[in-house]
């Protein structure tokens, strides 16, 4: 069996504990190294054999993955943040299905969700967004062209930017055609969750400047939108003494 486990996107304690008790039964564990935190690997048993899959390719995982499998072994397969974003899990799971490999897949916290944190943040906030675009910067993986982030930009909503924080000049040009006012705010969170955590706020227009000031050029989350302000907000109905929901009435 193997068990595709999101590793949450720093801290060692953001894993679920279902990922965590996997890992402590794991006896082969995969794990991403550019990005997961080794602290996780505390959690595996003794004579767990460990990967790291930075230095592999999918066929080299895959043999790791199958060797395992012909002897009875459980593997972990460890992914950064949430595995369904930007995991290359399909292809594996693909594979292990051609193979008859059972496999299933445990979610962890993703970058988006502790950049939000680490922000103390709500992407979607009454009368300002109740969207968040999660999209990258094409760079070595094409992106589909409908997918531009000058087309999404045009609805104005929250955008979380992966994989871009190289290219900002780029995505600077793209956010702005697509209309985002050069003033609108925008923040860039340097590994979220990790002791190193860095957070700064800036506009659409200063992204760029902002980033080389601080000498941050990957691991980070670029979000943009006027939610970033936090500000200008409607309350929500949810808690609104006057709206009745199905467990409470309206108090008025
Ligand atoms: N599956 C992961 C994303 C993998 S793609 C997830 O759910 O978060 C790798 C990109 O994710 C990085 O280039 C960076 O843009 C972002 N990322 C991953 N961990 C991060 C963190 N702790 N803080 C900020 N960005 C992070």
């Amino acid at each position: 069996m193997i068990h595709f486990v999101g590793a949450g996107c720093g801290a060692a304690d953001l894993i679920t504990v279902r990922g965590q008790r996997l890992l402590g039964e794991a006896d082969v564990i995969i794990y991403a190294g550019s990005l997961v935190n080794p602290g996780l690997l505390a959690y595996r048993k003794e004579g767990c054999k460990v990967y790291n899959s930075a230095v592999m390719t999918l066929e080299e995982v895959l043999d790791v993955m199958r060797s395992a499998e012909a002897e009875g072994k459980t593997t972990v397969r460890l992914h950064t943040g949430d595995p369904c974003l930007y995991g290359a899990i399909r292809e594996q799971m693909d594979a292990l299905e051609r193979d008859g490999i059972a496999y299933d897949d445990c979610p962890g916290v993703s970058s988006f969700c502790g950049a939000a944190a680490a922000l103390r943040m709500e992407y979607t906030l009454p009368d300002v967004s109740q969207s968040v675009v999660i999209t990258r910067m094409a760079g070595r993986t094409p992106v589909p062209e409908r997918e531009s982030i000058r087309s999404f930009a045009q609805h104005g909503a929250t955008m979380v930017l992966f994989l871009s924080t190289g290219l900002l000049e780029q995505t600077t040009a793209e956010l702005l055609a697509g209309g985002y006012r050069s003033d609108t705010p925008a923040a860039i969170v340097y590994k979220a969750t990790w002791p190193d955590e860095q957070t700064y706020i800036c506009t659409v227009g200063t992204l760029a400047q902002c980033a080389k000031e601080h000498d941050i050029k990957k691991t980070a989350l670029i979000i943009v939108g006027d939610t970033v302000s936090q500000s200008g907000y409607a309350r929500s109905e949810l808690y609104n003494p006057d709206f009745a929901t199905e467990f409470r009435p309206a108090r008025s």
